[in-house]
Parts: C-alpha cells; structure tokens; sequence
C-alpha cells in the first residue's frame, strides 16, 4: 500500500480538518517537510499568537475549538502576561488565560515581553523565531499588522520575522480583534463558519473577566456577524492569508 501523505491522511481522516502545508525546501525546512508527510504525525500544530492574553481568543476563538474538536493541537502565544499596573506579574491575567485556554482545549505559552513595552530589536526577533522554531507549526496566526497597540504590532513584526527567517515554512494568517480600537483596513481573504463554536469561544473571552466582557465581547460579536453575511454563515471568523504563505487549508463549513 502507498503511505498517504500527509494532505490525503488529514483530508480522509478528518474530512473538514485544516489540512495539510508544503513547506521550504533546504535544511531545517526540509527535515520538516519530510517529518509533516510521515503518516505518523497527522495532527497538526496550530500557533495563535497575541499581543495579549484574550487576543487570540477574541480574534480567533471560534476557529481555535474548531481545530481543537478535529483532535489537532493549538498553542495561544502570548506576547505578555498582561500585568497592569507594571509589576504585578500578571497572575490574575495568566489565570484567567489558563481558563480560557481550557475552555477552548489549547495550550498557553508566553514569550516574555512586558504588557504595553514590548521591544522590537534583533535579540527579541531571535528570541521570538527561538519559541516559533521549537514549536514547529505548520501554521501560525498574528495580528494584522495595522493595528493601533503597540504590543499588536510587536508581535506582528516578530512572526513576520520569524516566518522569513525559517523559510516561510508553516502558513502565515492575519486576524482582526475590530473592537473599534485596534485592527484597521481589514478585508479577509478566508473566512470560518464558527456558527457551532461561538458559544465556547464566548465563554474563554469570558473567562478574561477583568477585561470588561460584555463591552468587547459585544462589540467583536458585530464583527462576526458581519463576517458570517460576508461569508453566508450566522458568524464567521475573517482571516487575510500571506500571499506568499504554503496552502492551508482552515477548518471548513
Ligand atoms: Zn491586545
């Protein structure tokens, strides 16, 4: 019997699955490419990166408990701990993640920046690409890169970065946290039906209860909405893909 490559296991074993991604072609890349074919690792490793904890949960909530009901694994980067005021060391903000995390069965990490002061300079391009090369993803999501935070542009710049440096080898999407206050000039190009999962992603935005819920949950739920017409679902999650990103296929209707 011929090994299925990668692509053909997801796409049979998990029909509406995110599906498979062609990598580079030199060195690490390759030895990646090689690894994501074999049959043996059909699951797929999904980053979700965030200025702060709560972004990819707003931004992407609904799109995350769709890979995660599919069995594939989802790791939330967070840029910082959300500490205010400075030096309180986050722990309210990293136990309502850890919560929230659970509800949407992913796993937290931080890449140490300070909540409001993250630094865009050649040590933490290094250490940033360091996290995202360890976690091998096949595919990662940023913030879009016009945004009015400040930490959302860092981190931006940092996957931006990282995606070149390892040979824009995993697929690179863009996604909106429109609250009113941050992601501006956004057109998705890819769209997912979140009609069966806003009701957990509602819960782990929820579960950042110090971040005034029922104002913003409310205000990105216009946005969901919107992108459901856009895309003829109740509510949709918008993503822009890179132009030059691998193929990749998110979760289907
Ligand atoms: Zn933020």
């Amino acid at each position: 019997m011929t090994p299925l490559s990668r692509r053909e296991m997801v796409g049979q074993t998990t029909a509406a699955a995110g599906a498979a991604v062609l990598p580079g072609s030199t060195g690490i890349a390759s030895a990646m490419q090689e690894d994501r074919r074999s049959p043996a690792r059909r699951k797929l490793k999904i980053i979700v990166t965030g200025g702060h904890p709560g972004d990819p949960e707003y931004g992407c909530g609904g799109t995350i408990a769709r890979y995660t009901d599919l069995g594939h694994e989802v790791a939330l980067l967070y840029l910082n701990r959300g500490e205010w005021p400075p030096g309180d060391a986050g722990v309210s903000r990293v136990a309502e993640a850890k919560k929230a995390c659970g509800i949407l069965k992913a796993r937290p990490l931080y890449a140490g920046h300070a909540n409001s002061v993250a630094v865009v300079d050649k040590p933490h391009y290094e250490a940033f690409r360091k996290i995202i090369e360890a976690e091998r993803p096949d595919a990662v999501f940023t913030h879009w890169p016009i945004d009015n935070h400040a930490d959302h542009r860092a981190i931006s710049m940092l996957v931006y970065d990282a995606w070149l440096r390892l040979g824009k080898n995993f697929a690179l999407y863009y996604y909106e946290v429109s609250n009113g206050e941050d992601t501006v000039q956004f057109s998705p190009t890819h769209f997912v039906d979140i009609t069966t999962t806003e009701p957990r992603k509602r819960l782990a935005c929820y579960a950042h209860a110090s971040q005034t819920p029922d104002k913003f949950y409310a205000l990105q739920q216009q946005v969901t909405r919107l992108r459901g017409v856009e895309s003829g679902h109740r509510e949709a999650e918008g993503y822009i893909r890179h132009v030059q990103s691998p193929d990749f296929t998110l979760p289907l209707a």
